[in-house]
């Protein structure tokens, strides 16, 4: 609904009651729209005082709009998906870093950067086709270059965060030359052209259509989870595997936000983040996705995600990632992985 408003007079209007009401509003702007994340808000309002005003948006098109309200942005808190958009938002100096003990002890080193936190975890991984591939051929984000792969490997648009920020680590971890040589296997390999979102890989998988690909973990759990026949049959076609599980670990990106510089209610969004970080969110905001929780003492259970088993994730620090995401970007163009 809000997406109807007239961004100027809701502009408006935030900064309005911001200007009047200190610090017992917050003003959140999220590109996630979980049904869960509503009892998670109505919680915070519960245990502060603070009222939440919510602007949901899409990830870039909410950046953007930070970006062009400036210095009269009402926004306080921004959360949206992907290390390298946070990155992003973090070099266009949207950002002010938080004073908090409590992010600083609870979040982990690897899994946030100077004005930013992340407060959930999805892994990037292989699904394939049971009838069509061999699983042993598939075991690493490298094999997906492997020429008896010909002709069978689907994924989304190259240009996509979430492949951009699989590169990057790639770069990180095999180098830049080797990351080209496997842009280019990947592409010669393609069953067809990229297209669609990671869900419709796993679908096209599971109709044969192509023998493997990747996708997000909380998409695959979101297909489990299904109660439609045909989402049920498609995941008795397809395998998912936990990627690099003998060489650097499975990619794992993030969903996570910050502080934004120009907040007016700058207590209320440290509250807010600190909140985000306690037990009881932690577990609403990663399992609302069937992502999991950054802090290590919170578990949740997720048959879904259980049933796929325990893996070892990349340790590499999610905000360097952004580092390599552009040249992972000149890589995927020389390759023609568009
Ligand atoms: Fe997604």
């Amino acid at each position: 609904m809000t997406r109807k408003l007239l961004p100027t007079v809701l502009t408006a209007l935030l900064t309005a009651v911001g200007a009047h009401a200190a610090d017992t509003e917050l003003n959140l702007y999220t590109a996630r729209h979980y049904q869960t994340d509503e009892a998670l808000y109505a919680n915070f309002t519960k245990a502060t005082g603070i009222k939440i005003n919510r602007i949901e948006g899409k990830e870039d098109a909410l950046l953007e709009r930070i970006k062009n309200e400036g210095a009269n942005s009402p926004a306080d808190v921004f959360i949206t998906v992907d290390a390298s958009r946070l990155a992003k938002a973090d070099e266009l100096g949207v950002f002010a870093p938080v004073e908090s003990s409590v992010l600083a002890e609870r979040i982990p080193a690897n899994l946030k950067a100077d004005t930013w936190y992340a407060f959930s975890t999805r892994a990037r991984v292989i699904v394939y086709n049971k009838v069509d591939v061999d699983p042993k051929l598939v075991q690493n984000y490298e094999d997906l270059a492997r020429p008896e792969l010909k002709g069978k490997v689907c994924t989304r648009s190259g240009s996509h965060p979430y492949n951009l920020s699989l590169g990057a680590a790639l770069i990180q971890h095999d180098g830049a030359a080797a990351t080209e040589q496997w842009a280019k296997g990947v592409v010669a390999n393609f069953a067809r052209d990229p297209k669609g979102g990671d869900t419709d890989q796993i679908r096209a998988v599971a109709a044969g259509e192509c023998g493997v690909a990747i996708a997000n973990s909380y998409y695959v759990a979101r297909l489990i989870n299904s109660t439609k026949p045909e989402d049920q049959a498609a995941m008795k076609a397809v395998g998912i595997i936990w990627p690099n599980q003998a060489t650097w670990g499975t990619h794992v990106n993030v969903s996570g936000g910050g502080m934004l510089k120009y907040a007016p209610h700058k207590e209320a969004a440290r509250k807010f983040l600190e909140y985000l970080a306690s037990d009881e969110a932690q577990a609403y905001f990663a399992n609302g996705n069937n992502e999991w929780p950054v802090v290590k003492s919170v578990t949740v259970k997720n048959a879904a995600l259980d049933s796929l088993g325990a893996f070892r994730m990349d340790d590499l620090n999610v905000g360097t990632l952004s580092k390599t995401t552009a040249e992972a970007q000149m890589i995927f163009d020389r390759a023609g992985y568009r």
